[in-house]
């Protein structure tokens, strides 16, 4: 049987990277989206075989263009990870239209641009897996952040009307949620600050990608075709929504 295909945005890496691996090991044929970072993306390649395909999750006409070039190289795509995103944290006193903006539609309207694009086609074949990666701090708050937690809260609110609308046809929807998860995103956290926010994790420790990867590959499977519209929560503890 030829494999299924899996789109990772931002796929290349951190979380992404752990999550393409996954699916890769897991059987599926994996293109991982990238933004910019031209050189992560061809030692991801080299080290791992996995396809790379560049574009900017935020432009919903590159997206249309892109992912139907994906869909015409391989036939079709049957999972759908939304993962890619970004932050510009800052007080909501002082955020400026840009952050707001741009971390609104890189990790929100993202979702929107790429499921629609695939939408029709899982569609057609009556079988899909969306499987959109939110945050804890969409759960609990988080200061600094209300164009994150904004962005990522809707996430859940649209999984949840996308497995109202998939059911039918096959298609599952599901969000995760992750804690605090070591990768250059939490790197670029201050030293200080992270250890505060180490020592309220119960588990003692930050996550790791392939803990998130575990789990989106298993969302992906065919085992979990009855698991839909469930947001999934993976931070050693550190809050239980
Ligand atoms: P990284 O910053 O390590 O990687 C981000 C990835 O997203 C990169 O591949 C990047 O591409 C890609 N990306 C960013 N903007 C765009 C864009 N406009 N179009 C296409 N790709 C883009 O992030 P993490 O691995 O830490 O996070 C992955 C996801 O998990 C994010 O949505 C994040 O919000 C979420 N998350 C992370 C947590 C953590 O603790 N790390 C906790 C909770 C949620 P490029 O390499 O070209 O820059």
């Amino acid at each position: 049987m030829s494999k299924k295909i899996a789109l990772v945005t931002g796929g290349t890496r951190g979380i992404g990277a752990a999550i393409s691996k996954y699916l890769e090991k897991h059987d599926f044929h994996v293109v991982a989206n990238y933004h910019s970072n031209d050189e992560a993306a061809e030692t991801f390649k080299a080290e791992t075989g996995v396809d790379i395909a560049k574009f900017d999750v935020s432009n919903f006409a590159q997206v249309q263009e892109k992912v139907a070039e994906i869909i015409a190289q391989h036939g079709t795509i049957h999972v759908l990870v939304n993962n890619a995103g970004i932050t510009k944290d800052g007080f909501m006193h002082k955020m400026d239209e840009e952050s707001w903006d741009a971390v609104i539609d890189t990790n929100l309207k993202s979702a929107f641009n790429t499921t629609r694009a695939v939408m029709n086609k899982m569609r057609e074949q009556e079988f899909g897996r969306i499987i959109n990666i939110s945050s804890i701090n969409a759960q609990k708050g988080q200061i600094g952040q209300t164009n994150y937690c904004a962005a990522k809260a809707g996430l859940i609110g649209l999984t949840k009307a996308l497995a109202l609308e998939g059911a039918r046809k096959n298609i599952t929807a599901n969000v995760i949620c992750p804690g605090y998860i070591e990768t250059d995103m939490t790197g670029a956290i201050q030293p200080e600050i992270l250890n505060e926010i180490i020592k309220s994790i119960p588990a003692g420790r930050m996550g790791k990608p392939d803990e998130i990867g575990a789990l989106v590959s298993y969302l992906a499977s065919d085992d979990a075709s009855y698991t839909t519209g469930a947001v999934f929560s993976v931070n050693g503890g550190q809050y239980r929504a």
